[in-house]
């Protein structure tokens, strides 16, 4: 169940509250958000919801069923939507794009970037300066040193920028530079990350896990809300399967399934997701198609020369293309 209490929610009445769930033996977990104050309960007595409802402070009361509460649509039928300001929003009629090379690689190659993305009308900035990488040898990106860059080259464009914390300790110096976290693959159960990105104003992607489930990624979720940021937008990137036709499997059911069981935003990595270039375009398009928000894909000028994951990575010509079918696609309001 999920109580959410009035704005001006007094503390004897929150405290009245808190002693009558108690007394009905629940145990109960307080969350502020940005946007609300709710108290999350968990127990299976026997109870009329409208004693709950009637309380002095509380404005709503929901029986949510499922294991996951706050990210759950059982309780917000309309779908959250994110500003990143400056007119971005993430979740709303139109899908987001959000495009860019897996690593940021020199100023150069950033400067070409991003006249190919002003060029397609693209107002958000993917790439990695801290790279999760499998071996320890390859390169593990240009840090924040290179972040700064990112954020000097993007900003004058109101273009924003969307990259990889991989550990609690970067948060702090990332943040001036960064308008939405990405939490990895790798790192989607790492709870003490997930619990410090819920104590931040500032959205949150959250990557399925290599071979995490549908439900293990909601939970993710729900530890940011639970601490406090319900910026929070779900990602769908390719499981490891038995297939060895391609990098990963991409789950494009979790997209449908993803959006019927939460409010949150959906974006699809169709690059990670299948791994190889001549594909990418195609499930981009079929996931917009099948319900997401939005994509987030690679592209480099030479993808042949790109220092991570060239092989799924578009060139310019082809992220042209991509993006002229989905104006396409838009202009006869196939995602309204
Ligand atoms: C990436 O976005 O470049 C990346 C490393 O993704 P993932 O965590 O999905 O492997
Ligand atoms: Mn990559």
């Amino acid at each position: 169940m999920i109580i959410q209490l009035e704005k001006n929610c007094s503390l004897t009445e929150k405290e009245a509250t808190l002693s009558y769930l108690k007394s009905l033996k629940f145990s109960i977990t307080e969350v502020k958000t940005q946007s609300g104050d709710y108290l999350v309960c968990i127990g299976k007595s026997e109870f009329d919801i409208r004693n709950i409802g009637n309380l002095p402070g509380v404005s709503d009361v929901h029986i949510v069923s499922d294991n996951y509460k706050l990210v759950s649509k059982k309780w917000k039928v309309k779908n959250t939507e994110i500003n990143l300001g400056d007119n971005v929003i993430i979740g709303g009629n139109t899908p987001s794009i959000m495009a860019g090379p897996c690593s940021l690689e020199s100023e150069e190659q950033m400067q070409k970037i991003i006249t190919h993305l002003l060029k397609n009308n693209i107002k958000i900035l993917r790439g990695g300066v801290f790279k999760p990488r499998s071996s320890p040898y390859a390169f593990r990106g240009a840090g924040i040193e290179g972040l700064k860059m990112m954020k000097q080259i993007t900003e004058p464009h109101g273009i924003k920028i969307i990259t990889e914390v991989m550990q609690v300790s970067q948060i702090e110096e990332m943040m001036p530079y960064v308008d939405v976290f990405q939490v990895g693959a790798r790192n989607s159960q790492n709870f003490n990350l997930l619990d410090a990105l819920g104590e931040i104003d500032k959205p949150v992607m959250i990557k399925r896990g290599i071979s995490g489930t549908i439900e293990e990624l909601l939970y993710s979720a729900e530890y940011v809300f639970s601490k406090g940021n319900e910026k929070l937008l779900l990602c769908e990137r390719g499981i490891r399967t038995f297939e060895t036709a391609y990098r990963n499997t991409f789950d494009i059911n979790a997209i449908q399934v993803l959006k019927e069981k939460s409010h949150l935003p959906v974006i699809a990595d169709p690059s990670h997701g299948v791994g190889i270039r001549d594909y990418v375009a195609k499930l981009a398009l079929a996931s917009l198609i099948s319900g997401a928000d939005g994509v987030i894909y690679e592209v480099h000028e030479k993808p042949e020369e790109a220092i991570s994951d060239g092989q799924q990575t578009l060139n310019f010509f082809e992220s042209d293309q991509l993006n002229s079918k989905i104006n396409l696609l838009k202009a006869v309001n196939v995602f309204t």
